[in-house]
């Protein structure tokens, strides 16, 4: 049962036992908690290349990856050389600086739809400011977000959310005022005829519609490229901004992200994760005339003391100059397409009732019979089976997301006998849940 099975050495769960005292739950974030599988969490001492060394001495092939910026593994030699340099320069200025620019370009090079680009300092600032610049910018006050979607904990947007707050039993936060929500209009996810619908009952009153074009917060969920398509026709035609939350997805699934893998270009974009290389960073980015209306350019209000902090851009712009210079695009795909092929063939030898959904380097096993399109499917996992074959494969040295819905990552460090050895583990665990 995975009430007895939590295989966690005692040094985390002492040090456990001192962190909840000190933290609301014991973390900072709380998605890190293992709350959703029954448990509490392992500490972390280190990491390199693929793999976690916890605080009891052990460890796990890493399926986390800070939950998405490692795509070049953990502690990359140039990245950490990247950081040091900059860091022996002065840690932050509240000045412009030339890396800046470099980096900006770079983004401006890989993100079809961004012409111009503001740095800040998390995925939950780029969302809450592209929200804000879109509404700026029409002059309008509605927004569209989809169930299980995530997009940090932007009031507005801490509507029927993913991730964590989907895993918790919070997707609808208290703190969040009915001001700050009622202008949200919460959609489901890949159902082309509900947006048709919701742009003919509110004509020329949504601002933007924000959503991820593939879903890693409610598990793995890729976007149709049909209701892509509706998104980017019904937004056109009623002037509405069409924004792609690349937190996840950005640098990942291509170097211009699920927008060029799937062709089709909204007009703002948000970025985090991959994008400040392991170090705190967001960006959003769009359309010129857009982009212009931020201030000082325009009017829309939008700052960070730390913004464009010179640490965290050397460690970005290394990170994509190398996704540039050596793509490890067609191997995580041919890495994941084996990984899921894998899982896949394990869970139905061992008689579950599963689905394997993955794009790229992007992936979940769900416990559910059925495909699953939007959050309904998702909610109707089995949550209890999740949790036991979560604990198995940290009994087995592998860390999974501790959460049904959320995808798992790797990088490009994960070789194929890597893959090998995690489905290896996976076929074991799976057939003594059976
Ligand atoms: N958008 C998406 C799609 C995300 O996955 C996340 C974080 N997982 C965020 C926004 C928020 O980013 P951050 O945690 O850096 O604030």
């Amino acid at each position: 049962s995975t009430a007895t099975t939590h295989s966690i050495g005692p040094r985390s769960a002492a040090a456990f036992e001192r962190a909840v005292q000190l933290m609301p739950g014991g973390v900072n974030s709380p998605a890190r908690a293992f709350g959703a599988v029954g448990g509490t969490p392992l500490f972390i001492d280190r990491a390199e290349g693929p793999y976690l060394h916890d605080i009891d001495g052990r460890r796990y092939i890493d399926y986390i990856g800070s939950w998405g910026p490692m795509i070049l593994g953990h502690a990359h030699p140039e990245v950490i050389e990247a950081i040091i340099k900059a860091a022996e320069r002065g840690t932050s200025y509240g000045a412009p600086t030339e890396a800046e620019s470099h980096l900006a370009d770079q983004i401006i090079a890989a993100v079809p739809s961004i012409e111009k680009v503001r740095l800040v300092n998390s995925g939950t600032e780029a969302t809450m400011s592209a929200i804000r610049v879109a509404r700026g910018a029409t002059g309008r006050d509605k927004i569209v977000k989809f169930a299980g979607n995530y997009h940090g904990h932007v009031d507005s947007l801490l509507v029927s959310a993913g991730s964590a707050a989907a895993t918790l039993g919070a997707p609808d936060s208290p703190g969040v005022t009915e001001g700050a929500s009622k202008d949200t209009i919460v959609a489901r996810y890949n159902d082309a005829d509900g947006i048709a619908e919701i742009f003919a009952n509110h004509p020329g009153e949504i601002a933007a519609v924000i959503l991820e074009p593939v879903v890693g917060n409610m598990g793995c969920v890729a976007g149709s490229p049909d209701f892509l398509q509706t998104l980017r026709e019904e937004t056109t035609k009623d002037g509405a901004i069409l924004i792609f939350d690349e937190v996840m997805t950005g640098f990942r699934l291509a170097l211009g992200g699920a927008q060029e893998r799937f062709g089709v270009t909204p007009d703002m974009t948000t970025l985090g994760k991959i994008v400040g290389g392991g170090l705190p960073m967001g960006a959003y980015g769009g359309k010129a005339e857009i982009m212009n209306q931020v201030l000082p350019a325009g009017k829309v209000f939008q700052a960070g003391t730390l913004s464009g902090n010179p640490v965290a851009v050397a460690a970005g712009s290394k990170t994509l100059q190398i996704l540039r210079d050596d793509p490890p695009y067609e191997q995580l795909d041919r890495m994941g397409m084996r990984l899921a092929k894998g899982i896949d063939m394990a869970a139905t030898d061992a008689g579950i009732d599963h689905q394997v959904q993955a794009v790229g380097s992007m992936m979940t096993l769900f416990f559910n019979p059925d495909p699953v399109d939007h959050w309904g499917d998702a909610d109707r996992c089995d949550r209890e089976a999740f949790g036991r074959y979560f604990w198995g494969l940290i009994g087995e040295g592998v860390y999974m997301p501790c959460s049904q819905f959320e995808a798992l990552f790797f990088s490009r460090t994960h070789t194929e006998d890597i893959i090998d050895e995690t489905i290896e583990a996976a076929r074991k665990v799976l057939s003594q849940m059976a």
